[in-house]
């Protein structure tokens, strides 16, 4: 009888050290943990969306280029379509830079806590990862991070601008300075820019080493996976070897199109969401024990400061739980040591809210 090879051993080393990236498998009635927009679609785009599916040739391979959502983000972005790439969800396109800068044993870095899967695709590839630990409001500590800059030469550098999961912008100026320091790729990954209007856009001309990254998935298309970054060309035609003929589908491509044809009708999405961030966190502050953190986001950070006599509810697994209980799912950061007792709620409708905020409210009492 054949000896069955060991699967486990014929996996590169740097995968098997992975854990695969977490989702809660929690059935939920109300389920804030993934910074989806709480919105459906309206009927009016519905039905335009309708139609548009109609029209696809689903026998045919989608457009390799995605030249139509090219042209209608280049014409709301003022950027050309030869400096856009289209990704399936920007999850791809931060592996797809990977891909194509990072050399086995190069370096990336980042802050912590942020994004996962700038670490989580790093290593997949075989490369080092550095972490640099925000301060105690989550502020960029500037001066460490341009010194591991000097120090370690990394070949890309990620800034999430606002940062996930903390919710706030780093200061712009501090970024700038990173630029002017980095001699690799830097990624500004602004997946959150609908909510915080803060973009470096304008920067693409003067450092020809900046990726912008940005997404779909907050303002109602998580289910699309349509995710875009912006570049030099120069970048771009380096990314367009690497990245996947049809990576991005018919389906896709055809209604991302119509909805951003029509970014008024979520614009107003947009901004019911921030007005119920705003709400959302003034209230959590009122809640005695909870520290939420001021967010330019679709969700909100808080953390859990109790005294030792709350029996009910003594850390972030107790709230996690009580709010699971009641249908509610939250982000629990669980064993992460920085992000100890912390948990992150998305932003919901406004009835989702007040359901979010009566059980945290009783469970503090
Ligand atoms: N960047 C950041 C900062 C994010 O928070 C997320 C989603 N959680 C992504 C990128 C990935 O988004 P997408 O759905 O486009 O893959």
């Amino acid at each position: 009888m054949s000896k069955l090879p060991d699967i486990i051993n014929l996996v590169k080393k740097s995968v098997q050290e992975l854990k695969p990236y977490h989702v809660e498998n929690i059935s939920c009635r109300v389920k804030l943990d993934a910074m989806e927009s709480p919105y459906p679609l309206s009927e009016y785009l519905m039905k335009k969306v309708i139609e548009g599916i109609g029209r696809i040739k689903i026998n045919r391979y989608p457009d390799p280029q995605a030249s139509r959502l090219k042209s209608i983000i280049s014409s709301q972005t003022g950027i050309s379509a030869d400096s856009i790439i289209i990704g399936n969800g920007s999850d791809e396109l931060i592996q797809m830079i990977l891909t194509v800068f990072g050399e086995e044993g190069d370096k990336v870095l980042f802050p912590a806590p942020t994004f996962s899967m700038y670490g989580i695709i790093a290593k997949s590839l075989s490369l080092k990862t550095e972490v640099i630990l925000l301060g105690e409001d989550w502020e960029l500590p500037l001066d460490k991070f341009l010194h591991e800059i000097e120090r370690i030469k990394p070949k890309v550098i990620f800034i999430s601008y606002p940062n996930n999961p903390t919710g706030n912008c780093f200061d712009k100026k501090s970024i700038l300075k990173i630029l002017q320091k980095a001699k690799g790729i830097v990624v500004i990954d602004e997946a959150y820019n609908d909510f915080s209007k803060k973009t470096f856009l304008s920067y693409l001309k003067e450092f020809k080493n900046l990726i912008i990254l940005r997404t779909l998935s907050k303002i109602g298309m998580a289910g699309l996976r349509v995710g875009y970054l912006m570049a030099d060309k120069e970048i771009c035609r380096e990314l367009n070897k690497v990245r996947l003929p049809y990576n991005s589908n018919s389906v896709s491509q055809e209604i991302a199109s119509i909805i951003l044809k029509n970014r008024a009708e979520i614009q107003k999405q947009i901004e019911d969401i921030m007005l119920e961030r705003d709400r959302l966190t003034e209230r959590l502050k009122e809640i005695k024990g909870i520290k939420p953190y001021p967010s330019e986001t679709n969700f909100i950070l808080f953390k859990l400061v109790v005294s030792e006599s709350n029996l009910t509810v003594r850390n972030g697994k107790d709230m996690f739980l009580r709010l699971a209980n009641s249908g509610i799912l939250v982000r629990n950061f669980g064993s992460d040591s920085y992000l100890k007792d912390c948990l992150r709620v998305t932003v919901g409708t406004h009835e989702e809210n007040n359901e979010f905020l009566d059980v945290i409210q009783k469970s503090m009492v």
